[in-house]
């Protein structure tokens, strides 16, 4: 199972060292997950990242997911049935290309039916169709689910009783009124999201199905974490490390666990660098489906796994493009800063 978030800048999650209580449920069974500390989205935007998450294309060839099989043509060539359940707007015409995407799999659940992004509408809709999916008769299935996450605008995110965050104290002295707000309902779409997650992963372990869980987001979100330049959103030409960092999380049934033996490697490779532009190779391995042309190394979870460019920016611009791993960020305020293995907040 493959669950696709939005907008959450990983160094707001308790989970990654934040010191806000965002991710309470998380934290409760952590023991039970893999989480990644240093994986970097390749762009700011939902659709231009997924193109390169989901399929062969990255930074440098951007091209390549018009071309070669996606990650559901992969699946399904490999005997499973596919499945798309999302929360994410199938009506405007932006988002035609994740309609595109969903398509490619046998069947798609489409639960949001607004169109406009200003309106209120929780990830909780996805819960019950994916405990269906989970549990009927299929062998085989590739189960995709996609969330509205923390997309702004925050306070449309999160049902009432999920609004834990208020008031000022502990946040920066530099925000108004109305960025506070903000800040407050940001970290409690944080925590919303931290509810839908964990629930996924709580009915994945409770059907007692053998397999895999993979959470990342789709790409961060800065919200007024710069005193410098007070912003809230995301901005290619203006990058900062809240819009790239992203939370990565690989949690496994017990019998999967045996079966794949990551195990014991895990308190080494969960500090891996990573583009989630390779994600492909990543699924197939944690999948065990080998293919002409798949590239170990480029598997955050494989043994071979060795140091890529870190690419951000616009592929349309190549002379522009940035390695993080030769230009970091040294705007990281609460989470963990490239390469700096010692600093572990987990
Ligand atoms: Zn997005």
């Amino acid at each position: 199972m493959l669950v696709i978030g939005e907008s959450t800048n990983r160094q707001r999650l308790g989970l990654y060292g934040y010191e806000r209580d965002t991710t309470p449920e998380l934290m409760s069974i952590k023991d039970d997950l893999l989480v990644f500390d240093q994986v970097y989205s390749p762009r700011p935007y939902t659709i231009e990242t997924l193109q390169q998450v989901l399929s062969f294309a990255d930074e440098k060839n951007p091209d390549l997911y018009l071309k070669q099989p996606t990650l559901m043509n992969l699946m399904k060539q490999a005997g499973y049935k596919t499945y798309w359940v999302t929360n994410q707007q199938t009506q405007t015409k932006r988002n035609t290309m994740l309609t595109t995407f969903s398509k490619q799999a046998d069947e798609q659940i489409y639960l949001n039916n607004n169109r406009s992004q200003d309106s209120a509408q929780y990830d909780g809709v996805v819960i019950k169709p994916f405990e269906k999916i989970l549990n009927d008769k299929t062998d085989k299935k590739f189960i995709v689910v996609h969330l509205l996450g923390t997309h702004r605008k925050y306070h449309y995110r999160y049902p009432e009783n999920f609004s834990f965050f208020s008031g000022n104290k502990h946040l920066p002295k530099w925000l108004s009124d109305r960025q506070v707000e903000e800040f407050n309902e940001y970290d409690n779409a944080v925590r919303y999201n931290d509810h839908v997650v964990s629930t996924l992963i709580k009915s994945f372990k409770k059907s007692k199905k053998h397999g895999y869980l993979v959470y990342f987001s789709d790409h961060g979100e800065e919200v007024y974490d710069n005193p410098e330049h007070l912003f809230a959103g995301r901005n290619e030409g203006a990058p900062t490390s809240q819009m790239y960092t992203i939370p990565f999380l690989l949690w496994q049934s017990d019998s999967w666990k045996k079966h794949s033996s990551l195990e014991h490697k895990q308190s080494t490779i969960v500090h891996r660098a990573y583009s989630t532009s390779d994600f492909i190779y990543t699924w197939a391995d944690l999948a065990g489906i080998t293919f002409a042309g798949f590239d170990a190394s480029r598997s955050i979870v494989n043994p071979l796994f060795t140091n890529h460019p870190i690419w951000i920016g616009d592929p349309d611009n190549p002379k522009k493009l940035r390695d993080l791993q030769i230009q970091p960020f040294s705007d990281m305020r609460r989470g963990i800063q490239l390469g700096q293995e010692k600093h572990h907040l987990i």
